[in-house]
């Protein structure tokens, strides 16, 4: 059981302590076998229509469309993510893609594509994706060359996204493609699409270590009505990279539930692990490393709840989750064990909505302004 001292800290308000409290013992009842089997999709979809049933999916949305505040609150998507996480990365990960899938249409979208598509979200009722990245375009977001004709009343779109979270079981993609008023981050425009819009395929199924639903799209002479794009023409870049700004915490909170996860599991192993006539826990070396993880997670949370540090807290909980395989001997690296699957869980977390490389870049540029 965790420490849950954290929640007294002045960053949260009694709001966010009951909301923890809340889908905590939701959490405990429903994710408490998450053997997902081998049906990622269908593991996927029944977690985003049982997260919208029990009510939290409405942290991902406005209040005006189904939503639990005004406006979207990144403290309750961050003590979502880091309770979900610490007890199923599956179900974090749906919830997480319902808000980044969605996000672009909260920010930019009119009052019709906000009420067609948002309160379903919030339901639980379609699934979102966020469809950015593309195969010589990741970092370097505006390299990026799909593109998007207007013809009459009609956007053609014709390109290639990859790494797409939910691709293969959405409802929807917001889609970011080239419009051409300006070269770069300039011209570039956002628009939702519909899973079923012909010319829409699902060019190919990827595999990673953590499985979770993610393809790579293919656009070809897929035509949309014009009253799909979001926002303005040429706003697209900075929409996404307004999305990004809201949900890149919660992937600091995810991370911190599962170094959380991580120390309880390897707590209850060294206590019980005997070893020498004594357990594990008895040695020093043991002590060392748990005093590292307590003080990695406690220095992560810190800084997420206070800057939003994506870096920090991916890079420490990494390290955490390193040392609890450790602690378990040779059953940490057993598939299927709880640390194990934290192991490939973490990983890609150091690489999405901004690899730590280019947070490197973004912390060292306002250091040296
Ligand atoms: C599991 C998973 C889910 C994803 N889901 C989505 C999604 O839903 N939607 C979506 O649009 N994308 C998604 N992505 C894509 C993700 O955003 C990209 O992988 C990421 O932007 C990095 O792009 P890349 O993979 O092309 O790596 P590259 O851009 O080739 O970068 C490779 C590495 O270069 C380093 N690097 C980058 N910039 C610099 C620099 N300036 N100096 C030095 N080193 C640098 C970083 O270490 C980076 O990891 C997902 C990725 C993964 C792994």
């Amino acid at each position: 059981m965790s420490d849950k001292t954290y929640l007294d800290w002045p960053f949260f308000e009694d709001a966010h302590r009951a909301l923890e409290r809340d889908v905590d013992a939701w959490a405990a009842k429903r994710l408490s076998h998450p053997g997902h089997g081998s049906d990622v999709d269908a593991a996927c979809r029944a977690l985003v229509r049982d997260l919208g049933r029990a009510g939290w999916l409405k942290c991902c949305v406005p209040g005006a469309y189904g939503g639990a505040r005004e406006q979207i609150d990144s403290r309750s998507l961050c003590i979502l993510r880091e309770t979900l996480g610490r007890h199923d990365g599956l179900a974090d990960f749906a919830f997480a893609m319902q808000g980044l899938g969605s996000g672009a249409i909260s920010i930019a979208g009119n009052d019709g594509q906000k009420r067609r598509y948002l309160p379903k979200v919030a339901a639980g009722q379609a699934i979102a994706a966020f469809a950015l990245s593309e195969p010589e375009s990741g970092s370097d977001v505006a390299a990026m060359t799909t593109g998007a004709r207007l013809e009459g009343d009609e956007y053609v779109l014709e390109g290639e996204k990859t790494w797409i979270s939910n691709g293969g079981i959405a409802d929807f993609y917001c889609v970011f493609a080239r419009t051409g008023e300006a070269p770069g981050a300039r011209g570039i425009s956002a628009f939702v699409v519909d899973a079923d819009t012909p010319g829409l395929e699902i060019a190919k199924r990827i595999d990673v270590i953590a499985p979770h639903p993610l393809a790579t799209l293919s656009f070809r002479n897929c035509r949309i009505p014009a009253s799909q794009r979001l926002g303005d023409p040429a706003t697209g870049f900075k929409v996404a990279m307004q999305t990004l700004d809201i949900f890149r915490a919660s992937v600091a909170a995810a991370a911190i539930g599962f170094a959380r996860r991580a120390l309880d599991e390897a707590m209850a192993r060294a206590k019980s692990r005997k070893m020498f006539g004594q357990v594990l826990a008895d040695f020093q070396l043991t002590q060392a490393a748990i005093a590292d993880m307590a003080t990695g997670i406690d220095t992560s949370a810190l800084l997420t709840y206070r800057a939003a540090a994506k870096m920090v807290a991916t890079e420490t909980s990494q390290q955490v989750i390193d040392r609890a395989v450790q602690i378990f001997g040779g059953l940490g690296v057993v598939s299927g064990q709880p640390v194990e699957k934290l192991y490939r869980e973490i990983r890609s977390l150091r690489i999405y909505e901004g690899a730590t490389e280019v947070q490197k870049l973004i912390i060292a540029r306002e250091t040296l302004k």
